[in-house]
């Protein structure tokens, strides 16, 4: 039950019980750097003063007088001594750094008397009246509550008198002045005067410290950081250097490296002859450290290398507190500094390769945000950029463009080389083109897990969400915000990253892939065992994908090609045909546009896997929608004259189909290996398509490496007969050419029952890919759509739910799931691969959770692979 440790005694792993400041001056003394003796009283002696409502036992301060004497014997000095006093400074240290929020006394130990005895030691009467000056005003404010307002209007007012910038001008006569006014003023308000007992002073500035840890500022800054309230605070007492003793003497602040950018040069300021916090506070104008350089070269080379020293004991940037006493140099404090992305990406790779760290060290280090930091563009904010909204920041980055109101005009506008910014109340599936032009996307409803949000995260699109402040006029195309109203073609600005909306143009930070970056990302893959692929639609994204180092693709979704302005009549024609000749004959015409796409991605892989999904959605996803075609209807009625009624027949031949094909559920209706098995004609044209298209590459001389993904199997029994139609396609077409094309055939698993059937199912499947947004969808009973609009929030608020389970994988319900299916897959067929393709594939901990449960890859949104390949190489660390 110690609660004194001297510096030697303790080490950097103990900032539980001695606080960060105190642990880190026991390892600095133990490193052997120039640190002024002392000890530190434990954490755990700051609860006990609370719970004993302010009670220092004498336990304790016989420890601390025990501790005194080992002091004294190193330096030489005894505390109290009238000919040779000991002072002290008496410092707070939390377990968490919350700097400048508690006190800290400097100069203990001075008293009418020792004040005397300390000028004739020093020989410089003036230098100890202005210690004593200063004492007496810190232990003032600190241990009797008096406001440092009281104390600098005096030195102020003696200060003009001597016409003397700071206390260090002061002559003698005006210092003793300065203490008699400060002691009058003192017994005035506080009743009391500054303790003549050099001990009384200790164990009251001990409580004092104690106190300090409940003070409003700290309160506040605790419930910020989210620092716990029952920590308490350590306090280190430690002998005074003096850095206001002459020209030759000072105090600093320094950090090792930049930590704006991580360049290898020390960063600072210093001030000659000044003490304590007189190099921050403002008073006084202190000078770069390249100041030291000059003035004092051998002590700026000696910081140099205590610099060096404390990066390699800490492997980190840190950030210094130090004094110079007559040209010899004491380092007071140490700690990891606050630092960008980019300085840390830029230290830690440097470190590593300095051997001062590791490279699975310093893979460690890179957090989610500092990838989002490092690789979309932010705002550079200015005071004059006037933010007219705030929501969701759903997708990250920043984009200034045109608003328009509709996914026709951002895509034509886009076509015309204008960059926009999509406005819409939601967006659904049939908004697509539009996303897909747009810059920039903003939504008035819809959380995080929103299709837009979705879709721009998916995409790298920066996207705010749930902007409701704002409304949106659609018929009149106008965007109003309070009193101001924005019309189609005027400029905003959207910052994804914060979730800002302005008005205008705003100047962009771009993003760049700095040399570090790259450098990590190799680590990342040389230690990982998972491999990242990309969900990923058409060509161009997918060359985004290997130029963010996917290793595959992992989700091609065939509906999102046939999305497009150009395909979608050809789609919703083979939907509404009325025989099976014409759906022939449309199937067709769709087969050379798929192939087209499927070829262009394949020689972009350039033989590495591509998951090929075939079609997914409800069919009446792709027809427009029924009030629609009955506005049309009824406007055709009007103007069609007697007998010419083609038009009009086949209007009613859509909403024939559109009524055949409403469900009430559409998510748990016909749509995936259901449709494919009603109409195999289309998975049949699809895997045509695809096989088509891998032998005009093979022909090229191009190899592939085909994965036909087959959705929403329940039933072991739908595989199989999707499993026949792909087998047999193939076989046709690589007959009529008599080549040889290796591909795999597989399931994603979304539905739970597949997931407890998994042993049946795997006997027909080559690879499993669990659709996690499904799985969950339907694991948990929750629509994703609405979810999260309706009571997913409150969820999260009221930790009935720890997390919304979209974003994080729920390990205990849907990640036991995956475990289930994945132990009775592989035992029934142990080569069999495994991978996820939903969202949690671009979520740290859910990462973490595939790679502990043994799959093979992982496949997420292009713009999320990099931080894919890192998380996947810490789960491995
Ligand atoms: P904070 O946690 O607010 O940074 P510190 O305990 O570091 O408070 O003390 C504030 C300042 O007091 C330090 O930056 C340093 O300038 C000065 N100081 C602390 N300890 C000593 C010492 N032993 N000798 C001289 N000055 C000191
Ligand atoms: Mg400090
Ligand atoms: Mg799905």
């Amino acid at each position: 039950n110690k609660r004194v440790f001297l510096f030697h005694e303790g080490n950097a792993s103990m900032r539980e019980l001695l606080g960060g400041k105190g642990a880190d001056l026991a390892e600095m003394t133990k490193a052997g750097l120039p640190v002024p003796y002392g000890f530190t009283i434990t954490t755990a002696s700051c609860r006990d003063y609370y719970t004993h409502l302010g009670h220092i036992p004498l336990t304790l301060i016989e420890e601390i007088r025990t501790a005194l004497r080992s002091l004294e014997q190193t330096s030489n000095k005894r505390f109290g001594d009238p000919l040779n006093p000991l002072l002290l400074a008496v410092r707070s240290g939390a377990v968490t750094s919350m700097p400048g929020m508690m006190d800290t006394i400097l100069n203990l130990g001075l008293t009418d008397e020792t004040v005397e005895g300390f000028a004739l030691a020093t020989g410089d009467r003036r230098f100890a009246l202005e210690c004593y000056a200063r004492f007496i005003q810190m232990y003032g404010h600190v241990a009797m509550d008096i406001e440092n307002n009281a104390f600098s209007k005096i030195l102020q007012q003696v200060n003009l008198e001597s016409e003397a910038e700071h206390i260090g001008q002061l002559p003698i006569e005006k210092l003793e002045e300065l203490i008699s006014k400060y002691k009058q003023m003192i017994l005035h308000r506080a009743k009391k005067s500054i303790p003549q007992n050099v001990e009384d002073q200790l164990i009251d500035a001990v409580r004092a410290i104690f106190r300090s840890w409940s003070n409003p500022r700290a309160k506040v800054y605790r419930k910020v950081h989210k620092i716990p309230e029952d920590q308490g605070t350590a306090v280190s007492v430690q002998e005074m250097i003096f850095g206001n003793r002459d020209e030759t003497s000072g105090t600093g602040v320094l950090f090792t490296r930049d930590p704006s950018t991580g360049g290898n040069e020390m960063l600072g300021e210093y001030l000659p002859a000044a003490q304590g916090e007189e190099v921050v506070s403002g008073t006084r104008t202190p000078f770069g450290i390249t100041y030291l350089k000059q003035t004092m070269p051998s002590v700026y080379e000696q910081l140099h290398e205590a610099a060096s020293l404390l990066e390699e004991l800490y492997g980190d940037i840190q950030d210094i507190e130090f004094t110079i006493e007559k040209g010899q140099l004491y380092i007071l404090q140490t700690r990891n500094a606050r630092r960008t992305a980019q300085a840390a990406m830029k230290a830690a790779v440097d470190y590593a390769e300095e051997g001062i760290i590791t490279k699975e060290e310093a893979l460690i280090r890179i957090e989610p945000e500092h990838l989002n930091q490092l690789l979309h563009q932010s705002i550079k904010v200015r005071e004059e950029d006037e933010i007219i909204a705030s929501g969701l920041p759903a997708s990250p980055g920043a984009v200034s463009g045109q608003l328009v109101f509709d996914a026709e005009t951002a895509e034509s506008w886009a076509s015309l080389g204008k960059r926009v910014i999509l406005v819409r109340r939601e967006t659904t599936p049939q908004d697509i083109h539009g996303v897909i032009a747009a810059e920039g996307l903003l939504t008035l409803r819809g959380g995080m897990t929103s299709h837009a949000a979705v879709v721009a995260r998916g995409m790298g699109t920066p996207c705010v969400c749930g902007c409701e402040e704002l409304e949106l006029r659609e018929d009149t195309k106008e965007l109003i915000c309070s009193n101001q109203i924005f019309r189609e073609g005027d400029v905003i600005s959207i910052d994804g990253g914060t979730g800002k909306v302005y008005a205008g143009e705003i100047e962009l930070r771009e993003p760049e892939i700095s040399e570090e970056l790259t450098r990590m990302l190799d680590w990342a893959d040389e230690v990982k065992r998972m491999k990242v692929f990309a969900n990923s639609d058409h060509p161009h994204e997918v060359r985004l994908a290997r130029k963010w180092g996917a290793e595959g693709i992992g989700l091609c979704r065939t509906e999102h090609m046939f999305l497009s302005p150009s395909r979608l009549p050809l789609v919703q024609r083979v939907i509404v045909a009325g025989s099976n000749q014409e759906r022939q004959e449309a199937l067709q015409r769709l087969l050379p546009v798929q192939q087209s796409d499927f070829a262009e991605i394949f020689m972009e892989m350039d033989g590495l896997p591509v998951t090929i999904r075939l079609l997914d959605p409800p069919l009446h996803e792709f027809l427009p929608k029924l009030e629609v075609l009955e506005g049309r209807r009824e406007h055709l009625k009007m103007i069609t004259l007697d007998g010419d009624t083609d038009e009009l027949e086949k209007v009613d031949r859509v909403i024939q189909k559109v009524k055949e094909l409403k469900e009430s559920n559409p998510m748990l209706g016909q749509r995936g290996a259901r449709l494919g098995i009603v109409f195999p004609e289309i998975y049949d044209m699809q895997i045509e398509a695809i096989f088509r298209a891998a032998l005009q590459c093979i022909h090229q001389g191009i190899k592939v490496m085909p994965e036909i993904m087959i959705p929403l199997i329940g039933h072991a029994n739908e595989l199989s007969v999707l499993r026949k139609l792909v087998d047999e396609v193939a076989e046709q077409v690589l007959r009529e050419e008599r080549i040889h094309c290796p591909y795999r055939v597989g399931t994603m698993i979304e539905v739970p029952r597949a997931a407890l059937t998994a042993s049946q199912i795997a006997e027909h499947a080559d690879f499993f890919s669990f659709g996690t947004n499904d799985l969950t969808q339907m694991t948990l009973g929750y629509s994703r759509d609405d979810a999260e609009r309706k009571f997913l929030n409150h969820y999260v608020e009221q930790k009935i739910l720890p997390a919304n389970p979209f974003e994080v994988l729920d390990q205990e319900g849907v990640g036991e799931l995956i475990r289930i299916a994945l132990e009775q897959g592989r035992s029934l067929k142990p080569e069999l691969a495994a991978g996820i393709c939903g969202e949690h594939a671009g979520e740290r901990d859910s990462i973490f959770f595939f790679h502990n449960a043994g799959l093979d890859y992982i496949s997420c949104s292009p713009y999320r692979v990099p931080f894919a390949r890192i998380a996947a190489a810490q789960a491995q660390i």
